[in-house]
């Protein structure tokens, strides 16, 4: 308290950070209308227009944009709209989400968002793969084309266009994660130069990206508020989690929780990463399994079921134990989701320093997450590994 009182208003302000909105997902699916008001880890005065800052601003193109390419890269010459700034107050959550100057203010925080979960779990600064070149990465706001794609310098964001609506990628924090993800990797990893046959470098990179949007998405307060709320608690069983993630309005959360194994996979990067996904889900899953069982949330014999081939019986008894835990201790399914996310994702940003990305397989990748685990993560980790075939039986 004393440093509160000591402190001038405008100090105590910078150290918090500066405050914007962020749809955890697209505005449009059911149930995530409204953003959330998140604090970025940078103070306010370290932002300027655009927004931008020391690692990173933002373009929006006055005009129609092609892509970037290998014929084309940043820096934007054309004409822009003109930066955004903040208000009065300099945090940026005053710019209406209606409003057409929300696009590059809610890009720019997505980036950074994602950017700063991961440099924690890193433990150090993130630097651009391209920094020799471009200190600073340029996130284009808006471009002509229906997708969205990072780049040596670059992160564009497109226009989806489904059945006629039009819907700006740069509302689409799923999309923006991902890509961020494929910006990590190669910072982390070093660009690969001469791929060895055999590699799976790119499958490893689609793979370690959809990851990358799934832990981000659950550092949302909101989000996993939600997403326990609609389950009550119950991310427990893997048919009530299938048959949930069917209709979920959560992208990530469809498509982490599959049940593919590698010789059920084409060579096709997307559906090759899918395994990988898949352990990964399926071991925040059951750390969080642990952590409930451990707090007397839930029932013990849960540990000892392979959860994917559960009898129906069992599985009402304890899809009923949990959603009776859950309403009395809703805090404590939130603290063992928070605990088991952080867990995997630092054993994952661990693991990207000793990946060679020239010879990398996805056997090794998987090891290196699970030797920079600790304790059970590394346990389930390798169960999960090994189930999806990825790794082979000890
Ligand atoms: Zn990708």
């Amino acid at each position: 308290m004393r440093l509160l009182r000591d402190e001038a208003p405008q100090s105590v302000n910078r150290r918090l950070g500066t405050r914007f909105w962020i749809f955890p997902q697209p505005p449009f699916i059911p149930g995530y209308e409204q953003p959330d008001r998140v604090w970025l880890s940078i103070p306010p005065d370290e932002i300027g227009p655009g927004p931008s800052d020391a690692t990173m601003y933002v373009v929006d193109p006055l005009f129609e944009t092609r892509p970037y390419g290998l014929d084309r890269l940043p820096p934007f010459d054309g004409a822009g709209h003109p930066p955004v700034r903040p208000g009065p107050d300099r945090h940026f959550d005053s710019i209406s989400p209606d409003s057409r100057e929300f696009l590059p203010v809610h890009a720019y925080a997505c980036v950074h968002f994602v950017l700063q979960i991961w440099q924690s779990y890193v433990g150090r600064p993130i630097r651009w793969f391209f920094d020799q070149t471009f200190p600073r990465l340029e996130i284009v706001a808006r471009v002509n084309w229906d997708n969205a794609q990072a780049g040596y310098g670059f992160l564009e964001l497109g226009v989806s266009d489904t059945d006629g609506i039009r819907r700006p990628y740069a509302l689409n924090f799923d999309t923006i994660a991902h890509e961020v993800g494929h910006l990590i990797l190669l910072s982390e990893t070093g660009v690969p130069t001469s791929l060895s046959r055999g590699a799976d470098f790119f499958v490893f990179s689609e793979a370690f990206s959809d990851i990358v949007s799934l832990i981000s998405f659950l550092h949302f307060d909101t989000a996993i508020g939600r997403l326990l709320r609609r389950t009550r608690g119950n991310l427990l069983l893997y048919n009530e989690l299938n048959r949930f993630a069917e209709t979920s309005p959560e992208t990530q959360v469809r498509l982490a929780s599959n049940f593919r194994r590698m010789s059920e996979v084409t060579r096709e990067v997307h559906d090759r990463a899918l395994p990988f996904i898949g352990a990964i889900f399926d071991t925040i899953v059951e750390l969080y399994h642990r952590e409930l069982v451990q707090r007397g949330c839930a029932d013990r014999r849960l540990l000892d079921v392979d959860l994917r081939e559960l009898a129906q019986l069992d599985f009402d008894r304890f899809r009923a134990a949990t959603a009776d835990a859950f309403q009395t201790r809703p805090l404590i399914f939130e603290l063992a989701l928070t605990a088991a996310r952080d867990a995997v994702g630092q054993a994952l940003a661990a693991s990207l320093g000793a990946l060679d990305p020239n010879t990398l397989r996805l056997d090794q990748a998987a090891s290196a997450v699970v030797a920079a685990a600790s304790g059970a993560t590394a346990e389930v980790l390798e169960i999960n590994f090994e189930w999806r075939e990825i790794i082979g039986r000890r």
